[in-house]
Formats: C-alpha cells, sequence, structure tokens
C-alpha cells in the first residue's frame, strides 16, 4: 500500500468560533452523514466513556501536564509528573519549587529546560492576572506561557467539558488518512472535524480519534484487522474490509514509561 505522508502538524491560534461555524455549512467529506454517525456510535460502543492517558488532579496540574507533553509521551510524562505533582500542584507550590528543582522532575522529558521556563511563567501570570485559578476560556488560557490552541483546546474539554477537538499528530493523520477532515493544517482538521462530528458524539470524539490512532490507526501501520470500522473507512491506505468484533473494551490501562 502507498504510504500518504504528512507534514507534522503546526498549531496556529487564528482559527476562531466563526471560522468553525462557518466550516460547519459547507464542509463535505468523503462519508455520508449516516456513515460518520456509524463510525462515532462504534467508538462510542468501544469505549463509552474514554479518557485521556496525562495523570493529573486538578485544573492546573491538567495545564502543566499538557504544556510538557509536546514531542513527548504520554507515559513519559506521568512518569515524570507523579512525584512532580506530590509536592506541587498548584501556582503557588510551582513557584515555591522553583525552577531548577522542577527541572530535576521533569529533566527525562524532551525539552524539559524551555519546558521548565514555561511551566513557572505560567504559574506566575495564573497568579498574577487569574488569581491562581485556571481561565475558562480559550482565549485567555493562550495567553499563557507555552499553551497553545492544542493545549487550550485539551484543557477545556477535560478540565471544563467542553466540547473541543484538539488536533493532534494522531487525529491529524487520521483525519487526512481516513478521509474524515482532510486539511494540510491542524487549524484546517479542527475545523473539519467540527463541521463532521455529530454533535451527539463530539464531546468524547476527540479521545476517540486519539485512541483509534494510538493503538489500531497506527502511524507506520495501521492495524486495519483490528479495526470496527474497516468496512467503512475509505482509506487508500486500509488492508481490510472486514470490520473487527464491536465489542467494549476492557477500562484503560495508562501505559508506564520503563
Ligand atoms: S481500516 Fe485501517 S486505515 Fe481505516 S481506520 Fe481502520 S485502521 Fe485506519
Amino acid at each position: 500500500m502507498k504510504n500518504v505522508k504528512l507534514k507534522s502538524p503546526k498549531q496556529s491560534p487564528k482559527l476562531n468560533a466563526a471560522t468553525a461555524g462557518r466550516a460547519r455549512g459547507r464542509q463535505r467529506g468523503a462519508y455520508s452523514a449516516a456513515e460518520v454517525v456509524e463510525i462515532f456510535r462504534r467508538f462510542s460502543v468501544q469505549r463509552p466513556e474514554p479518557r485521556g492517558e496525562l495523570e493529573h488532579v486538578n485544573p492546573f496540574t491538567l495545564v502543566v501536564a499538557v504544556a510538557l507533553s509536546a514531542q513527548a509521551t504520554d507515559a513519559g510524562v506521568n512518569k515524570a509528573t507523579r512525584a512532580l505533582f506530590a509536592v506541587a500542584d498548584t501556582p503557588q507550590r510551582m513557584l515555591a519549587l522553583g525552577e531548577e528543582k522542577l527541572r530535576d522532575y521533569i529533566k527525562t522529558i524532551g525539552l524539559y529546560r524551555n519546558k521548565a521556563k514555561n511551566v513557572i511563567a505560567l504559574s506566575e501570570k495564573l497568579i498574577t492576572d487569574f488569581g491562581g485559578e485556571v481561565p475558562r476560556t480559550r482565549e485567555e488560557l493562550m495567553t499563557l506561557p507555552g499553551v497553545g490552541r492544542k493545549t487550550a483546546n485539551v484543557v477545556l474539554s477535560m478540565a471544563f467539558g467542553k466540547p473541543t477537538i484538539a488536533v493532534d499528530t494522531h487525529i491529524f493523520r487520521i483525519a487526512n488518512r481516513i478521509l474524515l477532515a482532510p486539511g494540510r493544517t491542524p487549524d484546517e482538521v479542527e475545523a473539519h472535524l467540527l463541521s463532521v462530528i455529530p454533535e451527539d458524539y463530539l464531546y468524547h470524539a476527540h479521545h476517540w480519534l486519539i485512541l483509534h490512532g494510538r493503538y489500531v490507526c497506527k502511524a507506520r501501520r495501521p492495524e486495519c484487522e483490528r479495526c470496527v470500522i474497516a468496512d467503512l473507512c475509505k482509506s487508500p491506505e486500509k488492508s481490510s474490509d472486514i470490520p473487527a468484533p464491536l465489542v467494549e473494551l476492557p477500562p484503560q490501562v495508562v501505559p508506564v514509561a520503563g
């Protein structure tokens, strides 16, 4: 099968609700509305309550975990943050810990020096501008150092229950590979997904797509024989038309980095 190479996604803050709204009215994908409903119905049977795999204990630690996860695995971030969040689970405690000690906790994570700077800076800003609380709008979240649109969307969804699509590498790949919501940039894919995903499925769609990409529709070789939407999928890369049995999967076990 021909491998479709995609550029790595770059986030930009330009997309806004109006853009997404306009897109909702005009986007056309490779699937009929009924097919899209069926795709997400199957994901919902497999994982009725999908959850993210980044460990956190409150909105602040979620912001920190997502900021640390850029170009790192969730398992690697979890390994570092378990000990970190035991001593620094608020902006005030993070500042008290200080940048140098913070670096020690996260030095197994890529780009840790820069990330430590950002975490200290965002803790300071949370205290000075937001009374130590994590703000609840995308615009405010994106004023925090190291927080881009993707991080803001993850926080809005996971901490505050707002339906958003944070386009990470898995979602970007799947949306293009299976022609569900093709786009050249994460913003385009986000707008396209918002236009095709049925309202009822929007809240969990982010995690369903990430988990499908992480465990089945993998980057190097999609495992189509294990895929519950293989009969519906319109990817030129797919290697099977026979859907895997549709059953609820066991509760997620968050992988622990060795
Ligand atoms: S059939 Fe294959 S390419 Fe299509 S979604 Fe499933 S795993 Fe991905």
